[in-house]
């Protein structure tokens, strides 16, 4: 076994083995980039050690070859009395994790090596501050000593000298910071800071593979779901000096704004500087056009280095550099993070530089960047601030006055203000206020916290973990470090999309990414003099085309009413995968349907029925009409008897109090007898769906009547119906079988009534686990299965989704029971594979046999690539959730 690599040996497709930082050093190398030499130790390595507690045999000799071949290649050794070889000794998983883990640099210098550091550069000072560098980061790192220690020591030696910044300091102030240092480590871990160069070496190594298990490394894992058991590599790379005085200094790159997506390189240099200084803002930086006045010759150099780099990698590459007086280095490269609009244009731009083809393209972008770019947004032109920031929890542009707790958010979203809960965490308690609130703010907790899964759930805008903010619920107010103060009633602003938290109210305007989806002509000439948008709008259409050229899954909308359908075929639906008609008989008609349930004789029925009748029929020609051309799944009434029926308290009440007051109600009475009759425990379990339609004779006949007519008067006016007849909560062939006989017989009534030649598919959404357990029997009544994920998740797991979500879900997250809520993502073990069975058996059954989702996981990008994979024929999802239906079906497609 092989666990130290060279940067000459390895690869940048060997994440896996060498981390991404150590594959892309070795690419560099072999691309000839002046990159300082060095080596890996691989992951392999690490994983033995967290799970044996020791560095695997043979590790030690070949991190000696290692070093000696270095040492050799240089002719230096490392913490050498003269001139001394110093190496930094750097984490680097497969997946980045910025900031997670640790990096020590200017390894091997001692109270010896540090003179002859100084004598071979000319440079006491550089030499020190090089010295206490490695005593702070190394104490930190690998000793644990509180970091604050050394930076208070350092702050307070900068006041005494009145010095502006750590440049100012002498090489005395250095020499007596080292000698403090040092007594801080003796103090704080109980050791002497090691004077021997490879003991510093080991120990740092060890400390690499350590802190792949810090807390904040797991909590970031668990985010970002990375595998627990990948582990790091480590890097051991030859020092190069970027404190060497003010022909030195070091940068970060970008080859084009991650931000923005423009075209052209970006990013942040400090002269006389090393590591982490440029990110740490302990200096201000200068632009890169301020290295191109400073040292024209590394900056070209580093432009056409960039080059090669974006060329080679085919994609935004971020950098890391040094420029060691005057001769420029790489420390590091990857293809870099940028935000969902950037993702949109860099991906367009690549394909119109021929870098890269357009299905490259279409696999670059994802479905929830572009449900981004689809939420309305903070003006961008717009002067903002951010007083803190935390972690993007659930998209959006939020404004709104602070209330510190649920009550008064509810109260005044009541009275007609927009409210921003702010809370240090929430908890189901909570839950008014959030449903009230435009948005919510937590300073506590990550993406799995109670507020961001809920509000993820709600569809609220949400920022969580905004540490910096002290929250009071006493004193009903916030502050940030700074001193900001914001008060109860003041107003905020939130985006959830970057986590930031503004003063005051930020404007917002529409998406224009929205706009053109719609085809608005007028909103898309609005953005045409705005290159950076209009450029990610073209970006969106030309990638939306190219997914629907690529897609195998049609998409289909949810929609109930004629505007919703309207809306949907706009945005790219063909057809409606679920129309559910139990709003119909809501509002004013509900009285009718309460007529029908509680009717005394088939007279009383039939008459409320035929009152319902010429309703339905309206109500599905403007459906049928607005989606013509294209099946609309329309679904027979599904929801449980009492939600049509006076409700039991209120009932009781009325007629308690009458008694009371010694006028008894008869007719009330009655009636509360008959509703306590029907009364259901569990409602959800009881009489619903296909049950109802068994039970309740007539009422799924006039339904099926009035898609038949509706149809009919369409068809008379030439257009092109096509109803599909969908039975809800089946478990038994012959509950269909039942349904089926009626509505065929039905069907035909209406045809010979009205001369035309109608036939509808009839079919099942299947979403009871005995439905699809029972796929085969069903498919012989079935001509199409729409898997209802919605009810089909509830009834696998066993959890009504409207109790547990608030409640033990955070904690089931937390523990890692599942990485997301089955509800948001299709469970592709427990769930999933009980769709792809009933899909299975049901063809083997009749080979024609349509198959579709229609429960919310047909627009959840993960569910959506699953859903391709078992090949079923169609997705179905809200209307405003077509778009990353299409995008994704097409990337699923690749
Ligand atoms: P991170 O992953 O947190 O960026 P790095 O391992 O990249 O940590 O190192 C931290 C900083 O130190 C970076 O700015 C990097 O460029 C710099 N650095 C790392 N190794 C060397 C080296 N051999 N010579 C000079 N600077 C280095
Ligand atoms: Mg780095
Ligand atoms: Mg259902």
């Amino acid at each position: 076994m092989q666990y130290v690599f060279d940067f000459t040996e390895g690869s940048k497709d060997q994440r896996d083995l060498l981390g991404g930082k150590g594959a892309n050093l070795a690419e560099m190398t072999s691309l000839g980039l002046p990159v300082p030499p060095g080596f890996t130790i691989s992951t392999e390595a690490c994983r033995t050690y967290l799970t044996t507690g020791r560095e695997p045999d043979g590790l030690a000799d070949e991190v000696e070859r290692h070093l000696a071949g270095l040492e050799a290649q240089l002719g230096k050794r490392l913490g050498d009395a003269t001139d001394p070889l110093l190496v930094s000794v750097r984490s680097g998983a497969k997946f980045s994790m910025p900031g997670m883990m640790d990096t020590v640099l200017n390894v091997g210098l001692t109270d010896i090596s540090v003179s002859g550091l100084a004598a071979a550069a000319g440079d006491d000072r550089f030499a020190w501050d090089s010295y206490r560098r490695l005593i702070q980061m190394f104490g930190k790192t690998v000793l644990g000593v509180d970091g604050e220690r050394f930076d208070h020591a350092l702050e307070s030696r900068k006041k005494d000298r009145g010095a502006e910044s750590d440049v100012d300091l002498t090489v005395d102030d250095l020499r007596d910071l080292v000698a403090e240092f040092k007594g801080i480590v003796r103090d704080e871990s109980g050791t002497e800071f090691p004077q021997d160069p490879r003991a510093q070496l080991d120990l740092a190594v060890r400390a690499v593979f350590d802190s792949w298990n810090t807390e904040r490394a797991r909590i970031y894992r668990r985010q970002e779901r990375i595998p627990d058991d990948l582990g790091t590599a480590v890097n051991i790379v030859a020092m190069v000096f970027g404190n060497l005085g003010p022909d030195s200094g070091t940068g970060v790159a970008f080859t084009r704004d991650p931000a923005t997506g423009e075209q052209g390189v970006y990013g942040d240099y400090l002269p006389n500087a090393q590591g982490e200084d440029v990110v740490a803002g302990i200096r201000n930086t200068l632009s890169l056009a301020e290295l191109e006045r400073l040292d024209k010759t590394s900056y070209d150099q580093l432009l056409e280095i960039m080059e090669t780099l974006e060329k080679h990698y085919r994609d935004l590459c971020d950098i890391e550099f040094t420029i060691e007086r005057g001769k420029l280095w790489m420390l590091q490269t990857r293809v870099g993070k940028r935000t969902a609009a950037a993702a949109f244009r860099i991906a367009g731009q690549l394909v119109d530089e021929g870098l890269i083809d357009e299905d490259e393209a279409l696999s670059r972008v994802t479905g929830a960047q572009l449900a981004q770019l689809m939420f309305p947004q903070f003006d961008p032109a717009a002067q903002r601030t951010p007083i803190a920031r935390g972690m993007a929890a659930s998209p959006g542009a939020a404004v709104g006055k602070a209330a510190f707790d649920s009550a008064t958010a509810v109260e005044w979203a009541q009275r007609g203000d927009d409210v921003i809960l702010v809370r240090r965490e929430t908890n189901p308690d909570d839950l008014r206020g959030m449903v009230a609130s435009r948005g919510v703010l937590t300073s506590r907790g990550g993406k799995t916290s109670h507020a961001a899964v809920v509000a993820r759930g709600m569809g609220r805008t949400c920022v969580v973990g905004v540490e910096a903010l002290r929250v009071d619920p006493r004193a009903r107010a916030f502050t940030t470090p700074d001193g900001t103060r914001v008060a109860e009633g003041d107003v905020i602003s939130i985006d959830g999309g970057t986590g930031e938290v503004f003063l005051g109210s930020v404007p917002v305007v529409p998406s224009a990414v929205v706009d053109a989806l719609y085809g608005d002509a007028a909103a898309a000439a609005a953005v045409s003099d705005d290159g950076a948008r209009r450029e990610v709008v073209d970006a969106v259409l030309r990638l939306m085309r190219h997914a629907d050229d690529r897609r195998r899954m049609e998409v289909r909308a949810n929609a109930d009413t004629g505007e919703d359908a309207r809306r949907a075929r706009e945005l790219g639906a063909a057809g409606i995968g679920l129309c559910r008609t139990e709003h119909m008989f809501l509002g004013a008609r509900r009285k009718i349907v309460e007529r029908v349930i509680l009717a005394r004789t088939p007279e009383q029925r039939d008459a409320g029925l035929e009152e319902l009748r010429p309703l339905q029929r309206a109500d599905f020609t403007e459906i049928l009409e607005a989606m013509d051309g294209y099946p609309v799944t329309i679904r027979l009434l599904d929801p449980p008897l009492h939600e049509f029926l006076p409700d039991i308290t209120d009932l009781s009440v009325r007629v308690a109090v009458a008694e009371a007051t010694g006028s008894p109600d008869a007719s009330a009475a009655e009636l509360l007898a008959e509703v306590q009759r029907l009364h259901e425990q569990n409602p959800m379990l009881g009489m619903r769906g296909v049950r109802l339609g068994l039970v309740v004779p007539g009422l799924f006949q006039l339904q099926v009547r009035a898609i038949a007519e509706a149809a009919a008067s369409l068809l008379a006016r030439g257009l092109d119906p096509q109803p599909q007849i969908m039975v809800p909560l089946v478990a038994a062939v012959q509950e269909l079988e039942a349904i089926r006989d009626m509505a065929e017989a039905t069907v035909a009534e209406v045809a010979a009534e009205t001369g035309n030649d109608l036939r509808f598919p009839i079919g099942t959404m299947i979403e009871l686990p005995r439905a699809a357990m029972t796929a085969h029997a069903i498919a012989e009544a079935a001509e199409f299965f729409s898997f209802g994920t919605n009810d089909l998740t509830q009834t696998t797991w066993g959890f009504s989704r409207d109790d547990v979500e608030a409640t033990f879900f955070p904690a089931y997250l937390e523990r890692g029971v599942f990485g997301v809520s089955p509800f948001e993502s299709i469970d592709a073990d427990g769930v999933g594979r009980l769709v792809s069975i009933a899909a299975w058996e049901g063809k083997e059954t009749r080979e024609d046999l349509e198959l579709g989702v229609c429960g919310e996981h047909g627009g959840d990008p993960d569910s959506i690539h699953f859903f391709e994979s078992i090949k079923l024929d169609y997705v179905s999802c809200s209307p405003f959730r077509v778009p990353v239906a299409r995008l994704e079906a097409g990337r699923a497609a690749l």
